[in-house]
């Protein structure tokens, strides 16, 4: 089917139907490496659409909450095997709404269509616990029952691994979904609710409403129709997201920021350090929630391996991100570029020194994106900033400590606890690490990012709600349990 309401004009999926918005509001969605293409006009919707949305999703879920997970799994595999078919094309269009290489786009693309058919699996496996009773006639177990309609509400960075990690569980255990994805990337949303379309989602399971934070996704979290919400996004907006709901009974998943360090000790490979500093915290131009953003480096080793990473940080290729050669593309759109630029204005002015970067980039046909040199800052203060603030972008810092013991004292001083990384030959200090660390993701010898589908996701500290996604956790998450005694009739 066709999704398009005009010529690359994309509406709202509400009862399962498109549609443009009750106001008749439309949005630009422009490529960040060049804002001269446009992607598409997209749904700029407000309260009656997601009130329609809410009204599809809680009909919905009357017949799909018992719908069988053997049904809801098919479902899942044809919507993965449509993405499968569609992968190239996909990948491209997110590189060019979102900015990350076309590599990156595609194998995006391919994490999501893993995610769906993983989740097809898990809601298969056995679900509840039978007990003995103290009358050895009761039957006695627990079944997880679906919530009812659940938001949805996704970050650009990753357009479309994202959604389908929160969708594919939230409906694959019974709940219906409205849908709201960050408002700078549609394409890939669409993209995704069409492959559910077309593998034979009934109508009104997911609904998705396209639009601003103010319009859409305060509505829609305010309803209290709405019974959970799995959130991805920054801090800020999550700290709101409690307060709104404080008053009501509302299930609460939050995956926020990060300050994700790397520990480099002395016995390090230093050369496999490198490389995995450089791809944890420059791929996908840093915009990560699980990207490295302060090296933390043994002293006996600082000097040797910080000028080594400048050098590799400065010979990055920088350019469109549909370009073969390209490893870094743009930032998601000006204000982040402003930001960012910003910040890194900041950290000089703070006394840490620019080894490679260290601005905005506008030669060779890069002035008509949002691009960002791969900027590294040596001698940073760890308790300036630079050493403290989530970046969100192609910006690392190398922190110099004494040793393991220091080495882990500064990594735990941030607010945050997603991913930590350490680098060493010495088995101790690695399993020291592991128990040390404050951080819900812990790598040996590899980077920070990283996110297979089949073991949970998320952070301590104020990276998270405590709550996890993916893998069985999902299941967790996405259904609350009901206690069963069954007699037997009298005389029986
Ligand atoms: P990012 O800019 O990294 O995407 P945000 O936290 O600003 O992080 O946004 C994440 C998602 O949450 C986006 O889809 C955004 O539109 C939505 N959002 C932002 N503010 C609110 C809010 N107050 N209520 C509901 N959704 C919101």
């Amino acid at each position: 089917m066709t999704v398009t309401t005009s010529a690359q004009s994309y509406g709202n999926y509400i009862a399962g139907a498109w549609r443009p918005a009750t106001s008749g509001g439309t949005m630009e969605n422009r490529n960040p490496a060049n804002t001269d293409d446009l992607i598409g006009t997209f749904a700029s919707s407000d309260a009656a659409d997601v009130d329609a949305a809410i009204t599809a999703a809680e009909e919905a879920f009357e017949s799909w909450r018992i719908t069988s997970p053997i049904a809801r799994a098919n479902i899942l595999i044809k919507a993965a095997e449509i993405l499968a078919s569609r992968q190239n094309e996909i990948g491209r269009e997110l590189t060019r709404e979102e900015g990350k290489t076309l590599k990156e786009g595609i194998g995006e693309t391919g994490r999501a269509i893993q995610i769906l058919r993983y989740v097809a699996g898990e809601i298969q496996q056995p679900s509840g616990e039978h007990y003995p009773s103290m009358n050895p006639q009761t039957l006695l177990y627990t079944v997880r029952e679906p919530l009812g309609p659940v938001a949805v509400i996704t970050p650009w960075n990753f357009p479309i691994a994202i959604p389908a990690w929160k969708i594919a569980p939230a409906i694959g255990f019974g709940n219906t979904v409205v849908f709201k994805p960050a408002s700078l990337t549609p394409l890939c949303a669409v993209r995704l609710v069409e492959a559910l379309h077309d593998a034979g989602l009934p109508a009104g399971v997911v609904n998705l409403v396209t639009g601003s934070a103010s319009k859409v996704g305060d509505p829609l979290v305010r309803d209290e129709r709405i019974t959970a919400i799995s959130f991805t996004g920054s801090e800020q907006v999550g700290k709101e997201l409690k307060k709104t709901v404080a008053d009501r009974n509302t299930k609460l998943q939050l995956e926020l920021g990060g300050k994700n360090p790397a520990i480099v000790l002395a016995d390090a490979d230093m050369d496999h350090a490198l490389t995995h500093l450089v791809t944890g915290a420059m791929w996908s131009t840093g915009q990560k929630c699980t990207a490295t953003s302060r090296a933390i480096v043994d002293r006996r080793i600082a000097d040797e391996l910080t000028s080594k990473l400048a050098d590799r940080i400065r010979n990055l290729t920088v350019g469109d991100p549909l370009a073969g050669e390209t490893q870094i593309g743009p930032v998601i759109d000006e204000s982040a570029m402003q930001r960012i630029v910003g910040d890194i204005d900041k950290g000089r002015f703070e006394g840490a020194e620019v080894l490679a970067g260290g601005g905005r980039l506008s030669d060779n046909g890069r002035g008509s994106g949002y691009f960002v040199a791969p900027t590294l800052f040596g001698g940073v203060d760890p308790a300036s900033m630079l050493g403290q603030q989530e970046l969100f972008g192609p910006v690392l810092g190398v922190i110099s400590v004494d040793g393991y013991d220091d080495a882990i004292a500064i990594a735990n001083n941030v607010r945050y606890g997603l991913s930590a990384s350490i680098f060493t030959r010495d088995l101790g200090k690695a399993m020291a690490f592991v128990r040390d660390i404050q951080a819900g993701i812990v790598h040996v010898n590899s980077e920070t990012p990283g996110a297979e589908p089949q073991v949970p996701f998320g952070g301590y500290k104020s990276s998270s709600s405590y709550s996890r996604e993916q893998g069985k956790a999902s299941r967790e998450f996405f259904t609350q349990t009901k206690t069963v005694y069954i007699d037997p009739p009298p005389g029986s």
